[in-house]
């Protein structure tokens, strides 16, 4: 018989899963159930939309049926089955996204294992990609699939011992539905696998992990499950920790949810629902592969599994199910869009979401700090993407690093505790804190006793410019235009220097020529004889985030000013040697400390100098002339 290959990823994880050294392999009932179940969901769906009513979902069931004597345990459901090309890509490859991203995360962590023996992180790993259908390898050395479709007349059997191949060929069966048969692996020291054979660890695993699957899960005459939906029974009655398997369970996820939201409307449409905001952002969050979305059910059927049209995108990291005995089962995606229904139940559910994510800043601040560390970025780009026009929805929501807190604000805790006579909200970019702390800028304020925000991603600053202001505080940068931040007193002090050495800054320009737009003087520095900024409407940090965009931005300059501090001892120093008739004129040393002030304050911002080599070759002449 033709030995089929495994695709290529499938494989790899094929082997990862035989030679698990994974410790909760029980986790293979739940997603073998899990699938029975999905299948059980569709042949239902399919049969309410047809109208077929010679299928009744009182006959739906999932049957486990152990054999101590051959050493099989098999998964028996009515669902819609496979035909023979969907049994070849559903367990042949893996189309699974995912796939590729566990496998490379596996192998990281397999490399701080090495370092630190913890094989949590392994069990943590498998528990969030759900690796599915193949996790059955973990506990037997072959599997036999015997399935018959819906939509067929015949069955097929699909047979593996692993990683050497499959096989499918045609099969008897009478009904529709799948088989799934389960050679046990023998058990060795520790691993015992016969475990799987007995009834009373059958039932417990049931418990534990598939009590809401809402069709029966036979053991003889037995039913395992309590079948009730979790969003059915009654409120009080769902311990937190219930809550928190069947979320871990249903999506995929191995921490328990932070926040559980369960709301209940009745009135013009009535439905459930039953929401969870994650710890952390799963692994494809910020890529286009992550698909957004809640399931949706109409009285207890799933008629979608991500209906994307029931969460706005700024809260697409919420995870959960609207069961709503309102909605017609033949609702198509395309209608969706437009069903008012749906679009009341998406308005309702932002605003508990919103008051959700309030009360958890409020009573949990560790908490939400970290669930903002992992979904900040997406409440700002939500934000940004509105132009403002969810300023309501989501400003207050927001975290920022203050200066003068040294720790994350938000905008009013900001406001409310702003240094005397500041009355703007002042904000400093760049690529990270330390790097911001050390600007000459933000230093001078901080000394200055201003309060200060440090942005750190590279949306901040846009979206801050957009926003203009907040609760009517300017929102200001104190990286650029120096001038506007210095009082009158100071401009003019700049005024005056600037005068007075009009042939020394004339001098630098020539010397810097298009490196920089302009040089003068500020006062706004203390212990630093210059700093970069910028004019116009591009700051420096903007310019280096649309440098990273393709396509987009490229070519945009900020434009340069290089400001300098007329009561350091280098400039001093600098006006000397330049001087005219003072007798330590040096030109040539004037344009070398001229490029050296320059290259050290691109430095500070973070930005790069183009030519390294005139560098090293004015400060090695410099040093040799110093002694
Ligand atoms: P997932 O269920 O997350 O898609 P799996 O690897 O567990 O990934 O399963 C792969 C696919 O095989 C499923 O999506 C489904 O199409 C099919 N499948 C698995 N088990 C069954 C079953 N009992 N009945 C029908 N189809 C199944």
């Amino acid at each position: 018989m033709e030995k089929k290959q495994f695709q290529t990823e499938s494989k790899k994880l094929l082997d990862l899963m035989i030679n698990s050294i994974y410790t909760h392999k029980e986790i293979f009932l739940r997603e073998l159930i899990s699938n029975a179940s999905d299948a059980l969901d569709k042949r239902y769906y399919q049969a309410l939309k047809s109208g077929d009513t010679g299928v009744m979902k009182k006959d739906f069931k999932i049957e486990l049926i152990p054999d101590k004597d051959a050493g099989t345990l098999t998964i028996r459901d009515n669902g819609i089955g496979m035909t023979e090309a969907e049994m070849e890509s559903n367990l042949g490859t893996i189309a699974k996204s995912g796939s590729q991203a566990f496998r490379e995360q596996l192998e990281k962590e397999k490399g701080n294992n090495d370092k630190k023996e913890n094989p949590q992180e392994i069990t943590d790993i498998i528990g969030q990609f759900g690796v599915g259908f193949y996790s059955a390898f973990m506990v037997a050395d072959k599997i036999t699939v015997t399935s018959k479709s819906e939509f067929s007349d015949s069955a097929n059997t699909w047979e593996s011992s692993g990683a050497d191949g499959y096989t499918i060929e045609p099969a008897e069966k009478d009904s529709v539905g799948t088989d799934i048969v389960l050679h046990l692996k023998k058990d060795e020291g520790d691993e015992t696998y016969s475990e799987y054979l007995e009834d009373y660890r059958l039932e417990n695993l049931v418990k534990k992990y598939s009590d809401y699957i809402h069709y029966p899960i036979l053991l003889g005459d037995k039913t395992l499950n309590s079948m009730e939906p979790i969003w059915k029974s009654p409120k009080g009655k769902v311990k937190p920790a219930e809550y928190a398997s069947y979320y871990k369970n249903r999506f995929g996820d191995y921490e328990d949810p932070a926040r559980v939201i369960r709301t209940q409307v009745e009135g013009i449409s009535s439905y459930t629902a039953l929401l969870f905001i994650p710890k952390h952002a799963p692994f494809n969050y910020y890529t286009k592969e992550f698909e957004k979305g809640l399931a949706l059910y109409s009285s207890g059927v799933l008629i979608m599994e991500k209906c994307k049209d029931l969460i706005p995108d700024c809260f697409s990291f919420v995870q959960g199910l609207v069961d709503s005995q309102d909605l017609s089962l033949n609702i198509s995606r395309e209608t969706l869009q437009h069903n008012r229904q749906l679009q009341n139940i998406r308005k309702n559910l932002e605003k508990k979401i919103k008051k959700e994510l309030k009360d958890f800043l409020k009573d949990d601040r560790e908490g939400y700090e970290s669930f903002f560390k992992a979904f900040g970025l997406q409440l700002k780009g939500g934000l940004y993407e509105s132009y403002g026009a969810d300023k309501d929805l989501l400003a207050d929501l927001l975290l920022f690093y203050s200066s003068k807190k040294q720790g994350y604000v938000t905008l009013d805790e900001y406001i409310e505790d702003l240094p005397e006579g500041q009355d703007k909200i002042w904000y400093a970019p760049g690529e990270t804190l330390e790097k911001i702390a050390m600007l000459p800028q933000v230093r001078a304020a901080v000394a200055d006793g201003k309060s200060v925000l440090y942005l750190t991603d590279d949306i901040d600053e846009f979206l801050l410019k957009m926003l203009q202001n907040y609760k009517d505080k300017q929102f200001a940068s104190i990286t650029d235009e120096i001038h506007e931040n210095e009082s009158d007193d100071e401009k003019n002090a700049a005024k005056e220097a600037e005068e007075e050495n009009k042939p020394l800054l004339d001098f630098m320009k020539e010397t810097l020529k298009d490196r920089v737009s302009e040089v003068r003087f500020t006062t706004g520095l203390k212990d630093s004889p210059c700093m970069i900024t910028s004019k116009g409407e591009i700051s420096i940090e903007m310019e280096k985030t649309l440098n990273r965009m393709p396509n987009q931005g490229a070519g945009l300059k900020a434009e340069l000013v290089l400001a300098l501090n007329a009561d350091h001892p280098a400039i001093q120093t600098l006006k000397k040697v330049y001087g005219e008739g003072t007798g330590e004129t040096n030109k040539e040393n004037a344009a070398k400390i001229t490029r050296l002030l320059l290259d050290q304050s691109l430095l500070l911002a973070g930005l790069t100098i183009d030519d390294p080599l005139q560098m090293e070759k004015d400060l090695s002449s410099l040093i040799a002339a110093s002694l």
